[in-house]
């Protein structure tokens, strides 16, 4: 009987923390700029293009297993970097799973600089990124890459939806590839 009198009150406090935390994410919602939400919109992108890329290795140095050397993790890295292209940050044939120190250019060990970021090692390391991504979507649509593009302005609402579909997106892919290695 105490637990049946009890449950509904469990229930509405259950129910109240619910409404508060759904109060909190749109309160901060409403706080975030634009710029917030081209941050989020990057990440969440990142995230859709390494999972694309799953299988596939660094588009720079080729590795497919992810070593201290490779920088201990994978990054989603732009062919036409966001500094020089910002217009082409969310183009899907621009961004390629890359390892982090192809990307960076900096070879980190136990989070020191090993190698500081060297502008000719760079230069090599992108050359070999168009190689590849010639052999990967064509050496037309690398030169549509190279040429030039309309500014992008993305207003926080479509940045938002963007966030929406990229990570529905990224649900389906992720779980097609689990499925299949089931
Ligand atoms: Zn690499």
């Amino acid at each position: 009987m105490l637990y049946a009198r009890e449950q509904p009150a469990k229930l509405r406090e259950r129910e109240a923390v619910l409404v508060a935390n759904a109060e909190k994410r749109e309160r901060k919602s409403a706080l975030k700029t634009r710029r917030d939400w081209l941050r989020e919109a990057q990440a969440v992108f990142n995230a859709m293009i390494r999972e694309r890329d799953y299988f596939k290795p660094c588009i720079s140095c080729g590795a497919r297993i992810m070593t201290i050397e490779n920088g201990g993790a994978w990054d989603a890295g732009h062919y036409r970097s966001v500094g020089a292209a910002p217009e082409l940050r969310f183009e899907p044939s621009n961004c390629q799973k890359q390892c982090k120190t192809c990307n960076s250019g900096v070879i980190r060990r136990n989070g020191r600089v090993l190698v500081a970021h060297d502008a000719e090692r760079y230069a090599t390391i992108h050359a070999q990124y168009r190689v590849n991504l010639i052999e990967r979507i064509g050496l037309q649509q690398v030169e549509w890459l190279e040429s030039h593009h309309e500014a992008l302005h993305p207003s926080a609402d479509w940045l938002q939806e963007q966030i929406r579909l990229w990570r529905l997106e990224t649900r389906r892919m992720r779980e097609q590839r689990e499925a299949r290695a089931a």
